[in-house]
């Protein structure tokens, strides 16, 4: 990240010892650090900051994570953040409800090492990694897909009715490229997984 222009990252978890491990982590990453406790503070600081990007966890005190994260997506200057979860538990329950708030990564503490966050919260700003495409949901296989994926037939958005797109994220910088797609609302962010 030598090339660009140090990237901002709000920490928030209660616990000191998890906190200060990821802040060193990072810093050695060469990321600027703000650290915060618990979800008032977090959101104290991403509103005077405007960090490029968040990680939080889900259960302190307060403020959980979620209450946080609703929070931030209601004001304007703060909705757009980029949002990765540290989860603890790692429940199928918090996953879903991360996905509908529009949380860009969750990750489960226990199965991810530090090397790991740290990539994939540097995935978030790497340039030109996500695109939106739209497309025909009567076309080819569309119908068939829209089956399987429980979704209505004219691939609208379960939440407000918006067509949905589809959000394409490309990282082609290392020897065995990937790719991952999702449908998203571009109006209240709704995603399918
Ligand atoms: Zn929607």
């Amino acid at each position: 990240m030598s090339d660009e222009i140090k990237k901002s990252l709000l920490i928030i978890d209660d616990d000191d010892f998890t906190r200060d491990m990821y802040a060193d982590v990072f810093r050695g990453a060469d990321f600027t650090i703000y650290e915060a406790r618990d979800g008032i503070e977090g959101l104290d600081i991403a509103t005077q900051k405007l960090p490029d990007a968040i990680f939080t966890g889900i259960v302190m005190p307060r403020m959980d994570g979620f209450t946080l994260i609703e929070t931030l997506k209601k004001h304007t200057n703060t909705a757009s953040i980029p949002i990765v979860i540290s989860s603890h538990l790692g429940r199928e329950e918090d996953k879903k409800r991360a996905e509908l708030l529009g949380v860009r990564e969750f990750i489960v503490r226990d199965t991810t090492t530090p090397r790991e966050v740290v990539t994939i919260v540097s995935n978030l700003f790497a340039k030109g990694a996500e695109y939106a495409l739209q497309f025909d949901p009567y076309a080819l296989d569309a119908q068939r897909m829209a089956q399987q994926l429980r979704i209505n037939s004219h691939f609208q958005c379960m939440e407000c009715g918006e067509k949905m797109l589809i959000k394409v994220r490309v990282d082609d910088s290392k020897e065995n490229p990937w790719f991952r797609m999702k449908f998203v609302c571009p109006k209240c962010g709704w995603q399918l997984p």
